[in-house]
């Protein structure tokens, strides 16, 4: 494995880094703090980041894509969490890339990825992924909602629940059982247009960080839709499901590693200037040491990132790795959003500052694409086996 990084991907992480900075992320804290009241605002920055080629990084050229590698693309999502302070829309389109246009590329049939790609990549089209219901999230092959197949489509019937972007998305890419009685395996996936009939989008829900962007259930009653619309075989579901787990745990906090490299900056620049007992906080050996705490969370939580990339670069699966970067990346956020805190004292407290924020969005993190205890299974039983 090399990750030395190129003059041009350097560039490119520079002028992502600069594009972020001066162009996303304003008006936070209002933001933040008015929820879901006022979720309108961040679909102006979604339009920057579609312009700037944010969700077309790793598509090809033909769909509407830059066509970039796996490793540049994954530099570029961490150097648009270091520049843009809004871990919710990073969050949200982290996911849109990983979770709904990736699966599309790799298992639509053409007419569907012609039908999607270019509007998820240029912005015009809004994607959400949706497995999770309130008697399955952990346990996802024990979804409820059926679609009964009918001549020439199919008929969807159930509630999803904590669906990102779900309350604006234009498409869902929706899991729902065709074969009850065969369990998992009668599992199969699903593009849903939003004007479909029957097809409910809830209002966003108010939440505990993430909140500039929305989050929502959808209901579907008797939902008709034609047999195009089924992403890959019937029942090959949930194999799809696994597919997209492994994309999203790996990458989905890109852009939250280039918060905690952020962070620190921050928190660096700040002990060195803030004066207690006539000297610099960092003269002390208990900031300077969360300091280096927080160094190393960052530097392994990129290490486990670009190992990640690398793999799935080299057209490797990786369960294993997907995890343990999962597993790494949110709990190094939540604790080194802690320390920040810490260090800042009580200005790290003050909703005002930004800095608190942190550790609300970061926490979200240990629960989806699977909990920390569901990582830590999956890393278990895959060592056992
Ligand atoms: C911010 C956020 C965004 C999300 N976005 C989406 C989305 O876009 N689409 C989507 O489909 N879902 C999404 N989810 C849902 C998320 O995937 C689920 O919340 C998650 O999988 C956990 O499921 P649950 O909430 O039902 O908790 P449960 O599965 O009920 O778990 C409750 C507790 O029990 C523990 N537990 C459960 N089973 C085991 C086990 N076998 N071993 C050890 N401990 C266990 C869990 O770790 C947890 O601590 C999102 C959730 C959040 C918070």
């Amino acid at each position: 494995m090399d990750f030395s990084w190129s003059d041009e991907q350097l560039a490119l992480r520079d002028e992502a880094q600069r594009f972020a900075a001066q162009h996303l992320g304003r008006d936070l804290v209002h933001r933040d703090q008015s929820g879901s009241d006022n979720l309108e605002t961040w679909r102006e920055d979604w339009r920057k980041c579609a312009e700037f080629g944010i969700f077309g990084l790793s598509i090809p050229e033909e769909y509407g894509g830059r066509g970039r590698d796996i490793l540049t693309s994954i530099l570029i999502l961490e150097a648009i969490g270091y520049g843009c302070r809004d871990n919710g829309l990073t969050l949200v389109a982290n996911g849109q890339i990983w979770a709904v246009q990736e699966p599309i590329f790799s298992f639509g049939t053409d007419d569907q990825k012609r039908r999607y790609l270019p509007g998820l990549c240029d912005g015009s089209i809004i994607g959400a992924v949706s497995m999770t219901e309130h008697g399955a999230g952990s346990n996802a092959a024990g979804i409820k909602t059926t679609a009964e197949p009918i001549d020439g489509g199919y008929v969807l019937n159930g509630a999803k629940a904590y669906v990102g972007l779900g309350p604006s998305c234009d498409v869902a890419l929706v899991f729902a059982s065709t074969a009850p009685d065969r369990g998992s395996w009668g599992i199969s996936a699903f593009l849903v247009d939003a004007e479909t009939s029957g097809f409910i989008r809830r209002p966003p829900q108010q939440k505990m960080g993430l909140r500039t962007t929305p989050m929502g259930e959808f209901i579907f009653e008797n939902c008709g839709i034609p047999k195009e619309a089924r992403l890959g075989r019937e029942g090959a579901g949930l194999a799809i499901f696994q597919h997209i787990m492994e994309w999203e745990r790996s990458f989905i906090l890109a852009s939250h590693v280039g918060s905690m490299r952020r962070q620190l900056d921050d928190c660096v620049g700040f002990a060195r200037s803030r004066i207690v007992f006539d000297q610099p906080i960092d003269q002390f050996q208990s900031v300077s040491n969360r300091l280096a705490n927080m160094k190393l969370r960052l530097e392994t939580a990129q290490l486990l990132l670009y190992k990640a990339a690398w793999l799935k670069a080299q057209g490797q699966s990786c369960p294993v790795e997907a995890a343990l970067a999962n597993l790494h990346m949110s709990e190094a956020f939540v604790e080194s959003s802690l320390d920040a805190i810490r260090i800042h004292g009580g200005k790290g407290y003050l909703s005002e500052t930004g800095i608190e924020r942190d550790l609300r969005d970061a926490i979200g993190g240990v629960i989806y694409s699977g909990t920390s205890d569901i990582q830590r299974q999956i890393i278990a039983q895959l060592l056992k086996s």
